[in-house]
């Protein structure tokens, strides 16, 4: 039996991961499941499963959550040390499925015991690379990305030398605005921007689509991922979303992957690798298909893509402040405090005020600097996005 926890449970990539897993009750035993506010979910997951703990991150939902298990054996714990805790639990597979930095913890967690890390959650690798990966190879724990972007560079390389690599090439849908003009962009709503055309998934990293957010983190992703150089990576927009990503080796040969925009293949991919077993996506037709576009991404349109070069290029903890101040931004935005173009204005200010002297690039990478740097920019944020609201 395999042991396997997931952190972010009650989210798009926890349900997509928790059906899998039901499909074959018996080749898995749940340690733990985390989730937030929705305590029914997590609760009767849990149970159903069997796991071990259940672990919501809200402190006053504790009693909540006590009340859901009682009687079904399920320990009921809350708050971010029990998520913690909960992730250094030994365990063989881990989903890191929590959305934002707050992913961070569990996914380091995982692989200073060694397991293998189902890494879903992208702002790991973007706010602190180099030190997840210095812990995986310390501590011999497997890291598979579950991007679907990820996924598909991973699987594209498999039997590969990376020294043949030349580039790699990340597949944007272009996401919910990407036939709108600019003027009526600078007006979307947060209405607008929470659905996506081609794939179902929570409301952040919907929004993050539209304005290239998640394609930025994406980039810096594959750059920490798989040690490539910034310039060997490249944002390629294909509005099917068949094409996942493409690997570019020195003999010019493209080797693409191909499937239905549906994350239970790289969530399985993961799950079962290094086998790979039947998965319940759907197969494509691709005759009837007929035909796949492409286009180049308009940088103007998205300075979202331009900041993820300057961040690939920093290094350091520029990467922590990015994301930091990005995701207050998209607070403040689903908040409505400010507009959806200003989002990335605020995350640019932030990134140049908090570089003055270069003091991001030369900085080490630790949990405490990730953190503070993660912390100061979500503040100059808050105060930059007040400045641009007035
Ligand atoms: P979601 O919003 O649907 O779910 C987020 C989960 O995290 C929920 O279980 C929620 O309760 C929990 N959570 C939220 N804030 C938390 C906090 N502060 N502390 C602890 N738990 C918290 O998100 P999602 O779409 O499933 O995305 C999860 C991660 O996977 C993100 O990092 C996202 O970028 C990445 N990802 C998602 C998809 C997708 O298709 N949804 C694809 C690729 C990558
Ligand atoms: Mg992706």
């Amino acid at each position: 039996m395999k042991r396997v926890s997931i952190f972010g449970a009650t989210g798009s990539i926890g349900q997509n991961t928790i059906d899998l897993i039901r499909r074959a009750p018996d080749e898995y035993q749940v340690v733990a499941l985390s989730g937030g506010a929705n305590i029914k979910q997590l609760a009767q997951d849990a149970i159903e499963l069997g796991a071990e703990v259940a672990v919501t991150c809200y402190d006053a939902r504790l009693d909540e959550l006590r009340n859901a298990l009682a009687g079904s054996g399920v320990d009921a714990q809350a708050g971010s040390s029990a998520i913690k805790e909960a992730a250094a639990r030994p365990a063989d597979w881990i989903m890191s499925a929590i959305v934002g930095v707050a992913g961070l913890v569990p996914s380091l967690e995982a692989v200073k015991q060694g397991a293998t890390l189902a890494l879903a959650n992208k702002e790991s690798l973007v706010a602190a690379g180099p030190l997840l990966m210095r812990l995986a190879r310390e501590n011999n724990a497997t890291i598979l990305p579950v991007d679907s972007e990820h996924s598909a560079v991973f699987q594209a390389l498999i039997g590969e030398d990376m020294s043949a690599v030349e580039r790699v090439i990340i597949t944007a849908s272009g996401g919910a605005f990407r036939d709108w003009p600019i003027d009526k962009i600078r007006t979307a709503t947060v209405a607008d921007a929470s659905s996506h055309p081609n794939w179902d998934m929570g409301q952040r990293i919907t929004i993050d689509s539209a304005s290239m957010f998640n394609k930025s983190l994406e980039l810096i992703e594959a750059k920490e991922f798989f040690g490539v150089f910034p310039s060997q990576i490249e944002t390629l927009v294909h509005p099917e979303s068949m094409i996942h990503a493409l690997v570019g080796f020195n003999d010019g040969a493209l080797m693409a992957h191909v499937g239905p925009p549906d994350m239970r293949h790289a969530i399985g991919f993961a799950l079962h690798w290094p086998e790979r077993r039947k998965l319940p996506v759907e197969r494509l037709d691709l005759a009837k298909i007929g035909s796949f576009t492409f286009r180049a991404p308009d940088e103007a349109l998205y300075p979202a893509l331009r900041l993820a070069r300057e961040v690939m290029e920093l290094g350091g903890l520029s990467g922590a402040v990015f994301n930091g101040a990005k995701e207050r931004a998209l607070d403040h935005f689903i908040a409505g405090r400010i507009g959806f173009l200003d989002m990335a204005q605020v995350v640019e200010q932030v990134l140049s005020q908090m570089d003055a002297d270069n003091r991001l690039r030369n900085a080490d990478i630790t949990l405490d600097t990730v953190q503070a740097a993660d912390h100061m920019a979500r503040q100059i944020a808050d105060i930059k996005s007040k400045a641009v609201a007035a």
